[in-house]
C-alpha cells in the first residue's frame, strides 16, 4: 500500500512552526493541541509528528515506539482535561479517514472532545 503525504497540509505546517497552534502536551513523537473550532467544552487533536496521512498508514507504517508515544500521549490527555471516566465524566475519540471518513486534513490525526455529554455517535443510530 502506498500513501501519497502532502507536505504542505496545516498539520504539517504547525509541526514545523510555521503557524502557531495551542499546545497541550507534547511528546517525543506526538503533538496535542487544541481544535481551532471546537466542537465540544474540550476539543483537543493529537497528531504524531511523523508524516502519515491517516490512521490505517499510522498504524501499518510507523515504528513501535511512534505508536507507543502517540497512544500514551493521547490518553494522558484525557486525565489531564479532568475527563476520564475515572473522574465520573467520559469522552468521545474520533479518527476521521478519506472522503467516507470526511477527512479534512490529511495528516494523522485523533480528535479528543468531551467536557459536555456527547450524545450518541451517529445521528441515525439510537440503540
Ligand atoms: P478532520 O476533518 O480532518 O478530521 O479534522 C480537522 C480538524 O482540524 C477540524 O476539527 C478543524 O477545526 C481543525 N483545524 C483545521 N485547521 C486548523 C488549524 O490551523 N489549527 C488548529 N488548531 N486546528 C485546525
Amino acid at each position: 500500500m502506498s500513501y501519497s503525504y502532502d507536505p504542505q497540509n496545516i498539520f504539517a505546517k504547525i509541526l514545523r512552526g510555521e503557524i502557531p497552534n495551542s499546545t497541550v502536551a507534547e511528546s517525543d513523537h506526538a503533538l496535542a493541541f487544541k481544535d481551532i473550532n471546537p466542537g465540544a467544552v474540550h476539543h483537543v487533536l493529537v497528531i504524531p509528528k511523523g508524516a502519515y496521512v491517516n490512521f490505517d498508514h499510522f498504524s501499518g507504517a510507523a515504528s513501535d515506539a511512534e505508536i507507543l508515544d502517540f497512544y500514551r500521549l493521547a490518553g494522558k490527555i484525557t486525565q489531564e482535561l479532568g475527563i476520564s471516566p475515572d473522574a465520573g465524566r467520559g469522552y468521545r475519540v474520533i479518527g476521521n479517514a478519506g472522503p467516507d471518513g470526511v477527512q479534512d486534513v490529511p495528516h494523522f490525526h485523533l480528535h479528543i472532545l468531551g467536557g459536555q455529554h456527547m450524545g450518541r455517535m451517529l445521528p441515525n443510530k439510537t440503540a
